[in-house]
């Protein structure tokens, strides 16, 4: 916690929003060395999963590893909340390979709060921020709901689904940021007005959505049948116990409750104009797009080891809750189940990214940073990666210091920063190594030997971790100096355990 003594002193910089943006931008800054203050709604949801209880994936796992690779936090705290690990595409080549984890919704958290408390440098402050203080067209400070002035010579804005966030459940309209946590509705005016005075940003709506959450007592798993790879360079053992995921279909039933009552859905009725993630859509989309297929596949992944709530992935809906009851016990092994909490789908505000500069600084207002879902994008792993590029950009200019850039031909975060800076969004964004036109050398096992260094001369990668990284490429030189006198035949290769094609 900051004290009230602590708030009134200069700091280099605040991050505003501790989600995952927040936290790798604050983690990143202090690492460099900056004075840093994280400033967010609750210290008790730093780290909160929002959706899907799941880190990584294809293209998505790239990015945890790139995160890793420049010693952020995302990875190491996945590999501590992990309940089932998996390398996604295995029978693929190399360069699609997606590391992933099941993860405990409140492991993860305590880990990523865990993580920010024993950062040096940082100081975390719970509170609403309301404003950001601009003089001579810079950002020098924010304005807290109680009115506090607190200066820093760079801001770090990621206030992921809650700029004016409302929550749409059937005709019901909740303003929250996400379910039951208020909306930050005086930024998103003062962020309105700043854009109309200063020409520095515009915004524009966007929308996403979740499923019901279940209670995992009263799923039937009998009729379902039933290795883990960490993410971490730095991590040898998994230690928490691991667990299993169930898979269901919707079908014809399931299909004709949600056809009957498509009209009832706020997106379908009108009530929401913000555009949805493309690849994550509503039950209700999917029945109207594909009006031939019945059965979609649905995962039942349990949100953690003492939880038993289970989050139904491929349901995510706004339907009205009584629709949402009847259509999910249609399901095969949800005849009986108990809804804990309704799928509800959420409207915020984005900026447009286009006005940013590739260290995610905006062109018109120097001084003053943006990540995360506020860029338009939707994800934990595109949002952190943002954070740490924003956050060391932010300390690096603090102290006088030139940007770090990605590149295309270095990173998926140099794909995804470039992307939205050049081309902007017109719906939310997500990773694919469809996006990465080098993705053949752009691969999660190789994200340390890419990044890692540059990582250190940015100033953002720790002592132990630049050492550890150092004895790996000691032990890979010598392999390859060595592998380099060999000469054999396919054949004596294979005989020596290297199992290479013969042509
Ligand atoms: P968040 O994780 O939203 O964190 C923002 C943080 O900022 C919060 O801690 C909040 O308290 C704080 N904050 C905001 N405003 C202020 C303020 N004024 N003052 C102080 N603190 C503030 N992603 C997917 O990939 N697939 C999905 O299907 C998907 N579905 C989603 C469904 C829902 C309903 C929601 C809410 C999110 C969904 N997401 C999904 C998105 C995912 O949760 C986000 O992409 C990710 O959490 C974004 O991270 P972030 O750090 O930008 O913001």
């Amino acid at each position: 916690h900051a004290s009230m003594s602590e708030q009134m002193k200069h700091y280099d910089v605040i991050v505003i929003g501790g989600g995952h943006a927040g936290c790798e931008a604050a983690a990143a800054a202090a690492r460099y060395g900056a004075a840093t203050l994280l400033v967010t709604h609750r210290l008790e949801t730093i780290g909160e999963m929002s959706c899907n209880p799941a880190i990584g994936g294809v293209g998505k796992g790239h990015l945890v590893r790139e995160i890793d690779a420049l010693d952020g936090l995302m990875g190491r705290v996945a590999d501590a909340a992990g309940i089932q690990f998996r390398l996604l595409n295995r029978r693929k080549g190399p360069a699609v390979h997606g590391p992933r984890t099941q993860a405990d919704r409140k492991l993860y958290r305590e880990a990523m709060q865990a993580a920010i408390a024993a950062t040096d440098n940082l100081d975390v402050l719970a509170q609403s921020v309301d404003d950001v203080l601009i003089e001579d067209g810079r950002c020098v400070g924010i304005v807290t709901a109680d009115g506090a002035a607190l200066r820093a010579a760079a801001v770090v804005l990621t206030t992921g689904t809650f700029l004016d966030g409302l929550v749409h459940i059937g005709t019901q309209r909740i303003p929250a940021g996400r379910h039951g946590e208020a909306p930050a509705v005086t930024l998103s005016k003062r962020l309105y007005a700043l854009a109309e005075e200063s020409g520095a940003l515009s915004l524009g709506r966007m929308k996403t959505g979740t499923p019901a959450r279940l209670d995992g007592r009263t799923i039937n798993t009998d009729i379902f049948d039933a290795q883990p790879v960490p993410f971490s360079f730095m991590t040898d053992k998994i230690t928490v116990p691991q667990t299993v995921c169930h898979i269901t279909h919707t079908n014809q039933a399931t299909f004709d409750i949600i056809e009957k009552n498509v009209k009832l859905s706020p997106v379908y009725s009108g009530q929401i104009d913000g555009v949805g993630p493309r690849y994550c859509p509503a039950i209700e989309d999917k029945v109207v797009r594909f009006p031939d297929r019945v059965a979609h596949q649905i995962f039942l992944e349990p949100e953690g080891l003492d939880d038993p709530t289970v989050y139904p992935n491929g349901i995510s809906t706004s339907l009205p809750e009584a629709i949402q009851d009847a259509f999910i016990r249609t399901i095969p092994g949800l005849e009986n189940v108990h809804i804990m909490r309704p799928g509800y789908a959420i409207e915020y505000d984005y900026v447009d990214p286009r006005a940013l500069l590739p260290s995610l600084e905006l062109k018109a207002m120097p001084r003053l940073y943006l990540a995360g879902q506020i860029n338009g994008t939707t994800g934990y792993e595109e949002a952190a990666a943002q954070g740490l590029v924003a956050g060391m950009n932010a300390a690096r200019a603090a102290a006088g210091q030139e940007a770090v850039i990605f590149d295309r031909a270095e990173a998926y975060i140099g794909v995804m920063i470039d992307d939205l800076v050049t081309k902007g969004v017109s719906e939310p964004y997500r990773m694919f190594t469809a996006r990465a036109e080098y993705r053949l050398t752009l691969r999660a096992d190789n994200a340390d030997q890419r990044l890692t260094a540059k990582g250190v001369a940015a100033g953002i990668v720790g002592a132990v971790r630049a050492q550890h990284f150092e004895a790996k490429m000691h032990k890979l030189d010598a392999a390859r100096a060595q592998a380099a006198q060999w000469q054999m035949t396919p054949n004596e290769a294979g005989e020596k355990g290297l199992h290479i094609r013969a042509d």
